[in-house]
């Protein structure tokens, strides 16, 4: 009688092992299983959690997902917002993480394009090439003109330091790509630094970094340093190398 409880049981039900502990689900066999997931934090990561779950496992699928988001602030979005200089509104705003999109962010570009958002054209790109001038403080150590003596006055000024410097970039984004390859998640930053064998551009200063990578100090100097106190408020000797 016992057995035949059990038998009529599984054949009733979803039989669903949950590895860890063991335990079956059960319950009847045309109801959907549902399944809660909580995400923390509502920024590109989480958000597009919540979206391609919602995708693999759709409402009137077998399987039922019900995701919900945990955000401390008030707004989604995370860091691709903007926020007031100093809080103070007519001081102008200041971006406080993605707000320039390239297709190596997957997460962002495949949003902006999977909801129609309209990307937008950095503002002053296209005024600013032809013209692209470098100011030291005092004057302009490098100009472009838009012509063909723009690659000539930079190699002269530069050497060949950015041909190489984009080759190690091509690189270091690559490396960075396989990670949307991987199907494990990550419980912080540092072990996605050494699954990607990143450790040594993590424990040494930007400066140092390319300075071993051979990258000359004007360039380092006047082009690269220009970014990051752009991006990150930050010079080279703060930043760890894989920042650059
Ligand atoms: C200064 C700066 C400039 C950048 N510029 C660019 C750029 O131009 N282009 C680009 O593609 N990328 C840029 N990035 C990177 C980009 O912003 C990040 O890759 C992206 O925001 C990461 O998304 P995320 O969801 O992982 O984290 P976040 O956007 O940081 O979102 C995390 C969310 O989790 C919430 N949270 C954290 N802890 C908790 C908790 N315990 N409970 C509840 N909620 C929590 C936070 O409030 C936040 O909303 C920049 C980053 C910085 C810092």
């Amino acid at each position: 009688m016992k057995l035949l409880l059990i038998v009529g049981l599984s054949l009733l039900t979803n039989n669903v092992v949950y590895g860890d502990i063991g335990q079956h689900v059960l319950q009847d066999k045309n109801m959907p299983l549902t399944k809660s997931v909580a995400i923390i934090g509502g920024g590109a990561s989480g958000t597009s959690t919540a979206f391609w779950l919602s995708n693999v496992f759709p409402s009137d699928g077998k399987i039922q997902v019900v995701s919900t988001i945990f955000e401390q602030s008030d707004y989604i979005g995370g860091r691709s917002t903007t926020v007031p200089i100093k809080d103070d509104d007519s001081l102008g705003t200041i971006e406080l993480g993605a707000s320039i999109f390239v297709e190596a962010n997957k997460n962002l570009m495949t949003a902006a394009k999977k909801f129609n958002l309209e990307l937008t054209q950095l503002t002053g790109v296209e005024s600013a090439r032809p013209g692209l001038g470098i100011w030291d403080g005092k004057e302009l150590v490098f100009e472009e003109s838009g012509s063909y003596w723009d690659t000539i006055k930079a190699v002269w000024r530069y050497g060949f330091t950015p041909m190489k410097f984009q080759r190690k970039q091509k690189e270091v984004v690559e490396k960075f790509l396989e990670l949307y390859d991987t199907d494990y998640g990550f419980e912080n930053i540092a072990k996605i630094v050494d699954t990607l064998g990143f450790n040594s551009l993590f424990n040494q200063s930007a400066s140092d970094y390319l300075k071993k990578l051979g990258v000359n100090k004007r360039f380092s100097n006047e082009i690269l340093q220009t970014a990051t106190r752009g991006n990150y408020c930050q010079d080279l000797n703060t930043l760890h190398g894989l920042a650059v």
